[in-house]
């Protein structure tokens, strides 16, 4: 009887985080809502993309906002910060438009890659929040806060991480940031609806198998990250040079274009949770159990 009664109890405390584990209606049929994801460099949102071109296409406004221009990701030794920014910027639009997404739907903060948490934290959040405001988002994408954190989850995804939910809860208050509305006459904002990717309590798995074939070309667009070429002897010597798959030799754009087409599946998967912003960090241990 006792072990009923616990087990009774232990259901009804876990009710409300099950009946917050799914969005009310299904995501395959969500419309008019504004969805912005929030990471840290130009293609952290490429894993997405085929959740980002579903929700896009069915009628919703769909924004990318990354907090660094990601001008210090290469290993060539000619490449300057200025060119790589240009390029990622490059990329960014390029793939964006693989999914259907307009240029002005993207915002980058123009942070130095590597460096989001030496940057002056509530300027940051404030510009955040600004943006946050300005959109009014029904949902929030981003990564999961709680990822690997306990080993070790790399600086600037941490940092995005957190931001993006401290962020959200700043933007609903309206004493925080009071400017934004005394002197811009923007509005607190309160988004209800979060997706977090690279999460070990995975709860939503969308299928996105008509939007695969965008997917894969969205992401052979980073060829300044995905490439080894591109990478490590990123071609042509003006400033506005930016390369296609045409640069890459033969056999590297054969087995490039090949690795896309393999590792992009049919589904990608998120740990939603529906609420305040101050329960973001509610339910299950991570790693534990998927509900
Ligand atoms: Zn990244």
């Amino acid at each position: 009887m006792k072990q009923i009664m616990i087990l009774t109890a232990a259901v009804l405390l876990l009710l409300p985080l099950y009946a917050n584990a799914q969005p009310e209606v299904p995501i395959e049929e969500w419309t008019g809502k504004t969805i912005l994801l929030v990471g840290a460099h130009p293609d952290d949102d490429a894993g997405r993309h085929g959740t980002l071109a579903m929700l896009q296409e069915n009628g919703n406004d769909v924004y990318i906002m990354l907090l660094t221009n990601g001008n210090v990701g290469t290993r060539d030794r000619k490449m300057t910060r200025q060119r790589l920014e240009k390029i990622r910027r490059h990329e960014q639009l390029n793939a964006m438009n693989h999914i259907g997404l307009p240029a002005e739907n993207y915002i980058n903060l123009g942070y130095t890659d590597g460096m989001v948490e030496f940057a002056d934290k509530e300027e940051l959040v404030k510009r955040m929040v600004w943006w946050y405001r300005k959109l009014q988002p029904d949902v929030l994408i981003a990564f999961e806060p709680g990822y690997r954190y306990q080993r070790w989850h790399k600086a600037d995804h941490r940092a995005a991480a957190y931001l993006a939910v401290d962020a959200a809860r700043a933007a609903e208050w309206h004493l925080i940031f009071p400017e934004h509305l005394h002197q811009e006459g923007l509005e607190p904002v309160r988004i209800n609806e979060y997706m977090f990717w690279g999460s070990e309590g995975n709860n939503m798995t969308v299928d996105i198998s008509d939007y695969r074939e965008q997917k894969i070309q969205s992401r052979m667009a980073y060829l300044s990250q995905f490439s080894e070429t591109g990478r490590s002897n990123y071609p042509g010597n003006s400033e506005d040079y930016f390369m296609t798959l045409d640069d890459l030799p033969a056999e590297e754009r054969r087995a490039y274009m090949d690795r896309f087409r393999n590792s992009t599946g049919d589904t990608e998967s998120f740990r939603y949770y529906r609420g305040a912003p101050d329960g973001v960090g509610s339910g299950p241990a991570l790693g534990q159990r998927e509900y």
